[in-house]
């Protein structure tokens, strides 16, 4: 009767560890979660809102990676700092 009793024991401590575990797991998942989507949705807004640029000239030309006008000797995007050219 005692062995009995010390499996239940062992059996529900391990049940509330593993249940503890997943509570915390999935706050931890939905934090991370939550964080990705506001960052999807503000870059979504962002891209939305910001109208891209036209190039005026010559001189002038999209970026490639977030549509930001860029001049033709920039090496990098200001706005998103994607790599224009390879530096030579
Ligand atoms: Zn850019």
């Amino acid at each position: 009767m005692i062995v009995v009793m010390i499996i239940f024991g062992l059996l529900a401590a391990f049940f509330a560890y593993w249940i503890l575990h997943e509570v915390i797991q999935s706050a931890i998942d939905n934090s991370a979660m939550a964080r990705n989507i506001q960052e999807i949705r503000d870059h979504l807004v962002g891209k939305t809102v910001e109208q891209p640029q036209t190039a005026g000239g010559e001189e002038h030309e999209n970026c490639p990676g977030c549509g930001h006008l860029v001049h033709k000797s920039d090496r990098a995007c200001a706005n998103c700092g994607l790599a224009l050219r390879d530096s030579d």
